[in-house]
């Protein structure tokens, strides 16, 4: 996606050969218009698969996963990373190494939102090695739902995540696909 491209390289900033920083348009600061365009892009890519509902993870998941489900008209749920006093239904839960936190947490949904007929389209920010839309995935399939796809924003696509997901037969959808932030810069796949 050339717009999204153009603000990474605009406003990304590299804090190693591993982690991009994207403060000012989606992990701090949003910018409605550029998450309305990638909301856009993810409806057009999935827009005959029969959505019924968006998967994301708090908290730089929902903006985009949000322009997404206005775009495709369904609901949004975002799964929570610990158990909140709200949370206290019935809830799926599932285990998720936080790739930049380097921890294990727990990220769980009320099972009142999913259900068996589902046709869930898992969206987030990022994918490093594909932890979180793993869990994401396994959050689904406890309902008895289907995984439609997976839509990333931006993929590292010089980490396994990918390759790990689409080996596990997900379909993967990258708005942007970085190739390698080596020496401070910031190039991207081109196919
Ligand atoms: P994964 O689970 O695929 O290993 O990592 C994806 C998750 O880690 C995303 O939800 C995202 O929040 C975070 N993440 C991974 N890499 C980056 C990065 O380079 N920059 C930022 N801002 N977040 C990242």
């Amino acid at each position: 996606m050339y717009a999204l491209e153009q603000k990474i390289l605009a406003e990304g900033i590299v804090l190693s050969e591993e982690v991009l920083k994207v403060d000012s348009f989606l992990n701090h600061q949003i910018d409605p218009v550029m998450m309305q365009q990638v909301g856009q892009e993810f409806a057009r890519l999935f827009k005959d698969a029969g959505i019924t509902k968006i998967i994301t993870i708090e908290a730089s998941g929902i903006a985009p996963a949000v322009m997404a489900g206005l775009e495709l008209g369904v609901p949004v749920i975002f799964a929570r990373k610990y158990q909140s006093l709200t949370l206290k239904d019935d809830l799926y839960r599932s285990k998720v190494f936080s790739f930049t936190k380097q921890i294990e947490s727990t990220i769980a949904i009320s099972k009142k939102h999913i259900n068996a007929t589902d046709k869930v389209l898992v969206i987030d920010d990022f994918l490093a090695n594909g932890q979180a839309a793993l869990g994401l995935a396994d959050l689904i399939h406890q309902a008895e739902a289907t995984v439609v796809g997976i839509g990333i924003v931006i993929e590292k696509s010089f980490q396994p995540g990918r390759e790990f997901l689409i080996d596990k037969g997900y379909r993967v959808e990258s708005l942007a696909r970085v190739k390698s932030l080596a020496n401070g810069t910031v190039e991207f796949v081109r196919d």
